[in-house]
């Protein structure tokens, strides 16, 4: 059967704005929303056993749209695994564009939620359900734009793969896996990132593409001393000590750093921020010694991470008896490093910084990678652009880096470029990734496959 889509820009803008709807208005729009319906209906949460269950859902339908049953495969790792699908090109010698997505999804309590979170319940224009929004949402839209290129015969340039992994989440288990067995692609598309943005009317201001993120790190501070009575202080305390640590940690800041990636977002974000904002934006892009413009940016609790590393006392535990000089304390440290600067070197900082040698830091490892950028290659900017124009005409579509770790930075780790271009739009206040009453806009289905098709298409010509 051959899909009809609907291609005019006009329509599927009207789409983006429209009130309440019950049903997407394309066929494949409808097929995404039945893949996301079933989707939301297995519990994926880790430890429960379920990735496999989906696993087999998702390759049914796969199949039942063209795809071979050799193309398509499962490898079970532990209680879940991860997924892959196979859709042939004309060079098959060429590394395959990889195209990311999660089956996973955060614990939800049903006592808490509003409506079961693992039924899925169309109401008020929004698909409501844990994982509706991530990564459910873009999985389903992906899975039906591939699928419905399949019935038409279409052939990539090269392999795409679909790889949905199984533990996002959690450990990331199945990316380091699968990151191995696609250690030979081309390119990384992640759904998992990247996106549109809504403003309270359900206009959309910015589209992002993720091109990188910052390493994530903990590091743990000890200092022990004998104690004693509290009655008979001596000049050896370390909650004292420990908290003048912390304190120079506290107003200690990182140097600031310009790379490709954060001047091409701070050039693109100018457009949508306060002309102050948008001053100080473009001041520093220019002049990435511009202390004025630093001190403005680093002022801001959502611009100063893109300055600089940054690290924060985020957990302190100390002393065992109100009447004791405390005999321990401990603190974590929490920090999250501009890419291209090791761990290694942030211990090195702080220990410089805390200047007391009687406290040992720590790293505390939590399966993590140090990251690094992805470049931001002219010819695939340029086919996301076309296909964010197609749906959001004249919309920036600006490069960041996230402040978490997504599965793409194992394959940055392996020098895989690893771009997130989700292809939901939605307002701020409607995303609630993670939390209570999770919900997706109806509305962003229908243009969400047409632009995961148009990227595709044009990258795969
Ligand atoms: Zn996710």
């Amino acid at each position: 059967m051959r899909l009809t889509l609907l291609a005019a820009p006009a329509l599927l803008c009207a789409a983006v704005t429209a009130q309440a709807q019950d049903v997407p208005a394309t066929t494949a729009g409808q097929e995404a929303l039945a893949i996301l319906t079933e989707a939301i209906e297995v519990p994926t949460v880790a430890g429960r056993g379920e990735v496999p269950r989906l696993a087999a859902l998702l390759t049914d339908r796969l199949v039942q749209s063209g795809f071979a049953q050799d193309d398509v495969s499962f490898v079970p790792l532990g209680e879940t695994g991860y997924l892959t699908a196979r859709y042939s090109g004309r060079d098959r010698s060429a590394g395959p564009i990889v195209v990311l997505a999660h089956m996973d999804v955060v614990e939800a309590r049903a006592e808490d939620w509003e409506r079961d979170p693992f039924t899925a319940v169309v109401e008020d224009g929004f698909v409501f359900g844990r994982g509706a929004l991530d990564n459910k949402a873009d999985l389903s839209m992906v899975m039906a734009a591939l699928m419905g290129l399949k019935r038409e015969g279409w052939i990539p340039a090269r392999d795409i793969v679909l790889l949905f992994t199984g533990d996002e989440e959690t450990q990331m288990r199945t990316t380091a896996a699968a990151a191995k067995a696609f250690a030979n692609a081309a390119l990384v598309l992640n759904a998992d990132s990247g996106g549109g943005q809504l403003d309270a009317d359900g206009k959309p201001f910015v589209y992002t593409v993720q091109a990188g993120e910052k390493t994530y790190a903990d590091y743990r501070l000890t200092l022990t001393d004998a104690g004693g009575h509290s009655s008979r202080p001596d000049d050896t305390n370390p909650i004292v000590d420990m908290s003048a640590a912390l304190s120079a940690i506290g107003a200690y800041q990182f140097p600031p750093k310009l790379s490709p990636l954060t001047k091409a977002y701070f050039e693109g974000t100018a457009a949508t921020a306060s002309p102050e904002i948008a001053a100080a934006m473009q001041a520093y892009a220019a002049d990435p010694a511009d202390q004025a413009a630093i001190a403005t940016l680093s002022a801001r609790p959502e611009y100063v991470g893109q300055v600089r590393t940054t690290c924060v006392p985020t957990m302190v535990e100390g002393g065992h008896a109100p009447n004791a000089l405390p005999q321990s304390i401990r603190a974590n440290v929490n920090c999250r490093i501009f890419p291209g600067t090791s761990r290694a070197e942030v211990m090195a900082t702080l220990t410089q910084v805390i200047g007391n040698p009687a406290i040992a830091i720590e790293f505390i490892d939590n399966g993590t990678l140090e990251s690094i950028e992805s470049p931001l290659q002219p010819e695939i900017m340029a086919a996301i652009r076309a296909a964010v124009e197609e749906r959001a005409p004249g919309l920036p579509v600006v490069p960041g880096m996230s402040a978490g770790a997504t599965d793409s930075m194992h394959f940055r780790a392996q020098d895989i470029p690893a771009l997130g271009v989700g292809a939901t739009f939605i307002r701020a206040e409607d995303g609630f990734a993670h939390g209570l009453n999770e919900r997706l806009p109806l509305a962003t289905l229908d243009p969400g496959v047409q632009q995961w098709r148009k990227v595709l298409t044009t990258i795969a010509r």
